[in-house]
């Protein structure tokens, strides 16, 4: 969902975490939106989003950032879910080398419901973990750019990041949404 309000010029934007069980997808959203970290994977059922707000260019620009709230752990990440995201998160957990195998499982079922302008990013979260590190740097850099992503390594635990990662993918989205506009 790219909504522009012509009335008030604000934007609204769809964007989805997408990523293996326990990377960190829930505590990367709830440390950009309220600053929060919890030790405890809560497997909530449904899905839930968070609204959050940017200034780009002098204009507001609203994310609507949804989270799977476990759905992926039984691999029913549904077509809802993806319907309308103009950006993408895939994450992954830089200690567990599996997590990182499985983002080109993650990119296909994005391309199959999503637009394929759709702006998507890689994330290696978990980079306080470096000394039981199974990813390193340049596989991740590599990955993305062979699927021009853009890349970049986080950590909701230590607040390493995390705004970055969210606020490159929200300028990426704007700079063709406006692009689009013209
Ligand atoms: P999700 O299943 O992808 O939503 O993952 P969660 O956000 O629920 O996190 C799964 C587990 O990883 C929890 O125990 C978190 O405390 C932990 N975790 C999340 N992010 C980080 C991080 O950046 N560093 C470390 N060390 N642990 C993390
Ligand atoms: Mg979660």
């Amino acid at each position: 969902m790219a909504y522009y309000d012509d009335q008030s010029e604000d934007y609204l934007f769809k964007v989805v975490l997408i990523g293996d069980s326990a990377v960190g997808k829930s505590n990367l959203l709830s440390r950009y939106a309220r600053n929060e970290f919890n030790n405890n994977s809560k497997a909530t059922i449904g899905v839930e989003f968070q609204t959050q707000s940017m200034e780009i260019e002098g204009k507001e620009v609203k994310a609507q950032i949804w989270d799977t709230a476990g759905q992926e752990r039984f691999r029913a990440v549904t077509s809802a879910y993806y319907r309308g995201a103009v950006g993408a998160l895939i994450v992954y957990d830089i200690s567990r080398r599996g997590t990182f195998e499985n983002v080109g499982r993650w990119l296909e079922e994005l391309k199959v419901h999503s637009d394929s302008s759709v702006v998507v990013m890689l994330v290696g979260n978990k980079s306080d973990l470096a000394h039981v590190r199974e990813v390193t740097v340049e596989e991740g850099t590599a990955l993305a750019e062979q699927h021009n992503m853009s890349f970049i390594e986080t950590s909701a635990l230590e607040s390493v990041n995390v705004i970055n990662a969210f606020q490159t993918v929200l300028r990426e989205i704007h700079k063709i949404v406006s692009r689009k506009a013209l």
